[in-house]
């Protein structure tokens, strides 16, 4: 319980200022894994999009979802 509270306390701490937030990671994540998936590059291409996955679990999950689903 603390364990996890930490950790979001670290998160919220260390969030990157180029996070783009979940609206904009919504609209556009399925470009994202598009991108990983064929260039492996999505990180570079789209820092905002992996700054906001790093921070936020909800759109991490959908990323993760869309990943295995499209894999
Ligand atoms: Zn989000």
């Amino acid at each position: 319980m603390f364990r996890k509270a930490r950790k979001t306390v670290d998160r919220f701490l260390t969030t990157n200022p180029a996070d783009v937030g979940c609206d904009e990671t919504r609209a556009h994540l399925h470009e994202y894994v598009d991108r990983m998936l064929r260039h492996r590059d999505a990180a570079k291409r789209y820092p905002g999009i992996a700054a906001h996955l790093v921070g936020c679990d909800p759109c991490s999950d959908d990323y993760a979802g869309l990943l295995a689903a499209a894999s």
